[in-house]
Formats: structure tokens, sequence, C-alpha cells
């Protein structure tokens, strides 16, 4: 198991990130920042300010997307003056391009999250555009974690409300592995699952709280997000955390395009339908989601009917070694249909 070192959430901790890296062991001369133009816009001057009085030569990367191309451009500029360490400040995007780039570098890397929309924070895998896997592949554990509740309180409501879908997601991954265990007889972690679980549990269980964006709700949800990537580390696999449910998802990027709804959006529609399948509450997935002002139909995030059902159907042989409800259900046009329309998805 790799772990995550040291995890500090709290309103203003930013301003610590200097005593936080040392706290962790690198007092390296150089760090590589690797974020996005708005956040650096928001967050950079802090993060500068912290490390004032430490004699750090830091480089900034501001990266676009989180594509094969803009991972091979970082490494590219960042072998030219190898850091001892690498700190990604931003949301999706910059975190994933660091992970990634830390991994192939071999250098420990550091999450500052900017906004609490999916459990990439904490865990060691990464969402790639243009790899040959349409899913997430494994990289680097971060060394540590600083969530800012604060900063992540000025984040859009729309990406709290994503990271909400990652968690409930949580209920249908958990549910695919226990099957895999039965049906596949594939390795269960126990310890891991009820962990992933919990963190879903604690959204639907608060879910009215978190529709006002307090500090309290922001606190929950990227808790239950870190909880939820620890749970991958420990798992030593996505499967805690990445079920039929993320399969939807990665269908629809992969068929229709990225640019459709963000991914614990999807995410929460594919937890909809493949918890209907799993025969488990669905009814409240889609409960908690309407409550914490998260899309419970395709069209919110303009995916027409033929390709929720395109996109159901690839689902199931996108990704032949990760065994989930999918493999059971067998769907085809008509029940694919079928199911997104009695979970009201369509
Ligand atoms: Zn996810």
């Amino acid at each position: 198991m790799e772990l995550p070192r040291k995890i500090l959430i709290g309103d203003g901790v930013i301003s610590s990130l200097s005593e936080f890296v040392q706290d962790i062991g690198y007092v390296g001369s150089t760090i590589a920042f690797v974020t996005g133009r708005t956040v650096k816009k928001r967050a950079g001057s802090e993060c500068k300010s912290s490390f004032k009085t430490s004699p750090v030569k830091a480089t900034w990367h501001i990266v676009a997307d989180s594509s094969v191309s803009s991972v091979l451009k970082l490494k590219r500029s960042l072998i030219k003056d190898i850091p001892d360490f690498i700190i990604a400040l931003g949301g999706g995007r910059a975190v994933d391009v660091a992970k990634m780039t830390a991994y192939h570098l071999n250098k420990p890397f550091i999450s500052v999250p900017t906004s609490a929309s999916h459990d990439g924070i904490a865990s060691p895998f990464v969402s790639i555009r243009g790899s040959n896997k349409p899913f997430s592949i494994k990289a680097k554990t971060p060394s540590g974690v600083l969530a800012d509740t604060s900063l992540l309180a000025e984040a859009p409501q729309r990406l709290m409300a994503s990271g909400c879908g990652d968690l409930v997601a949580k209920i249908t991954a958990t549910k695919d592995w226990e099957l895999a265990r039965d049906e596949n007889n594939e390795y269960f972690g126990s310890y891991a699952a009820n962990l992933a679980c919990m963190s879903a549990k604690i959204i639907l269980n608060e879910s009215n709280e978190l529709r006002t964006k307090n500090r309290y709700g922001i606190r929950i949800v990227v808790e239950a997000l870190i909880s939820a990537g620890v749970a991958a580390c420990i798992a030593g696999s996505s499967r805690p955390c990445s079920g039929s449910e993320h399969l939807f998802s990665h269908a629809v990027e992969y068929l229709v395009g990225p640019n459709y709804g963000l991914h614990g959006e999807r995410v929460g529609l594919g937890t909809i339908m493949m918890a209907k399948l799993h025969d488990v509450d669905w009814e409240l997935i889609i409960e908690t989601l309407e409550a914490v002002g998260a899309p419970t139909k395709a069209k919110q995030i303009n995916l027409s009917e033929p390709q929720v059902v395109s996109s159901l159907i690839a689902a199931q042989t996108l990704r032949p070694d990760r065994y989930t409800i999918l493999n059971r259900a067998k769907l085809d046009k008509r029940s694919a249909f079928e199911l997104a329309k009695s979970a009201k998805v369509i």
C-alpha cells in the first residue's frame, strides 16, 4: 500500500504550504507548480508568498487540458530542469497531468485541490485523454494533500455537486466489486470497500446540508473524496471507487465526446442506472443528486436518448478486465433504452 503521508484540511491552510512540504520531508531546492491559468490567478500569489522565506526555486507550468500531449509537454519542460518535487494546484486537469508526469519522472507530488469535484485529489489514479485506455490508469500516489476549505469554497457549486456524483458512485462500484468476488472469483478488500462506501453514505445522509455551499459542506465533501482516494490506495486498484457507473461515463467520453458534463455528473447518471440494475435504492441516489444540485437527467448534460443507449452498450466492452453488473445484464439496444427510461435518466 502506498498512502499519502500527510493530509491537511482547513480554512486558509494554503498559507502554510511551505511548512507542509517541509513536514513531509521535502527540503529540496526546486519545486515545479503545475496549475491552470485561472487557478494561478486565484491562488498563485498565496503559494508564492508561503515560500517567501524558504530558499527554493519555483517554476510554474500551465496546463490547458488533461491530455497525453499536455503530459508530454510538461515532461519535456521538467526534464530540462528536473524539480525535487511537483505541486499540483488546481482541479482535475492540473492534478491528473502533474500526477502522471510525477510518475514518469519518479518524483514526489503534492496535491493542492482548488475544487472538490472528483476523488483523484488523493488517489493514485488518473484519466488522461487521448491514451489508448479510455479509463483511469495508475500513476503516482500523492505524498501529501493540502485542502484549503476557503479556497475550495470559492469554486462554483457545480464542481462540488460533481464531486458528490463521484462519491455516490461508490455505492455501485463496491456492489460491482462484491459481484466480481462472487461471480468471477476476484480478490475483494472489505476494508477498502467499506471505506469507499462510507464516503458515499455520508453524502446520502447529509445531502440537504450540501446545497448551501457552506464550509461545513465543503469539508464533508473534500474529506469524503480524500477517504475514497485513500480506499483506492489501500485496494491498490480503482475497484472500490470505480465500477459500471464509471464505465458508462468513460463510454460517453469515448463515444460522444469529452465535453458532455463533468466527470462526476456523468458518473452520477451512471450510478442511478447501475443502482437500478443492482436493485439498490436508485431513487435515493436521484434524491441525493437533486438535493446537491447535480444532474439526474441526460438532457441536463446535453446527452440525447440514443447517445445514452449507445454509451450503455459500449460500457460493457470498454474494459474487459473489470467484471461488473454489466457482464450480467448484457444490455442490448432495447434493454439499455428500458433501463435508462425506467431509471428516469431519459
Ligand atoms: Zn471518478
